[in-house]
């Protein structure tokens, strides 16, 4: 069996604000220094990165970004591209989180090209998935969360998909404080796992990560971890205390 190094991301959202970024990413780095086998990215506000950079920079701590727009400079006011955020020290990128899909109509073609954009600036980047409650309640969470899949990774070569991490993110459960059973989760991490090897191969398959996100909290990350394919999680409401985001770590490295 192919052995995943769980993946924990923070994303903050917009919250926060310089000083407390810095001193949350100061406590995270501190609480999980020597922990063990985790990748940990936090993903603070775009204004924050540099100072988040600074603070995290001796750690094993990776920085993120939460977005990006995928042409790589010109006239897209507001946005910013893969290229700038790599010169902040970014190495890791959220596409298609679910808040960008419903609240700013991000459609899986524009998912596609930030996609795309991402991974040719050496970026690593988290593709987001997941269904709305109408559609989990209509029966049609594997046909949304596949196509979503097939999509975002539509521009996708081989060679690429070890800078691609997938997140698993029920709309319903975002924020909500409910939560998928950690069987109805890995049902659907195995059938996108199963899609990986239709659209790629096995070996792409066994080894890419798929992180699960909706409502994570140290209560419930465990038994979340303990299926065989949730590899870690995108945490976003715990992740912005440093005590309950290290032990969501530390549940991932001792399951
Ligand atoms: C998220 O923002 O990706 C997320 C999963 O949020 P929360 O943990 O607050 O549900």
């Amino acid at each position: 069996m192919t052995k995943r190094t769980p993946i924990i991301g923070g994303n903050w959202k917009m919250n926060t604000i310089v000083e407390s970024s810095v001193s949350l990413a100061n406590a995270v780095a501190s609480d999980l220094v020597g922990c063990g086998e985790c990748d940990v990215v936090v993903y603070p506000p775009l204004p924050f990165l540099q100072a988040v950079h600074n603070a995290i920079d001796n750690s094993s701590i990776a920085l993120g970004a939460q977005n990006m727009w995928y042409e790589e400079s010109g006239a897209f006011t507001g946005e910013t591209s893969a290229k700038m955020l790599k010169d902040v020290g970014v190495v890791s990128v959220l596409a298609g989180h679910s808040e960008r899909r419903h609240l700013l109509g991000e459609t899986n073609e524009i998912v596609a090209k930030k996609v795309v954009a991402g991974l040719q600036e050496g970026l690593q980047v988290v593709l987001c998935v997941g269904e709305t409650l109408q559609q989990r309640e209509a029966g049609e969470t594997l046909p949304v969360v596949l196509s979503q899949v097939e999509e975002g990774l539509a521009g996708v070569e081989l060679l690429q998909m070890d800078n691609i991490v997938i997140a698993y993110e029920p709309v319903w459960a975002i924020g909500t404080g409910k939560m998928a059973t950690p069987s109805d989760a890995q049902e659907v991490h195995t059938t996108i796992r199963s899609t990986l090897a239709v659209l790629f191969d096995e070996n792409i398959s066994a080894k890419t990560r798929i992180q699960y996100g909706g409502s994570v909290k140290p209560e419930n990350a465990t038994e979340l971890f303990s299926c065989e394919d949730i590899d870690g999680a995108l945490v976003g409401g715990a992740s912005l205390s440093a005590d309950s985001f290290s032990a969501i770590v530390k549940a991932a490295i001792n399951s």
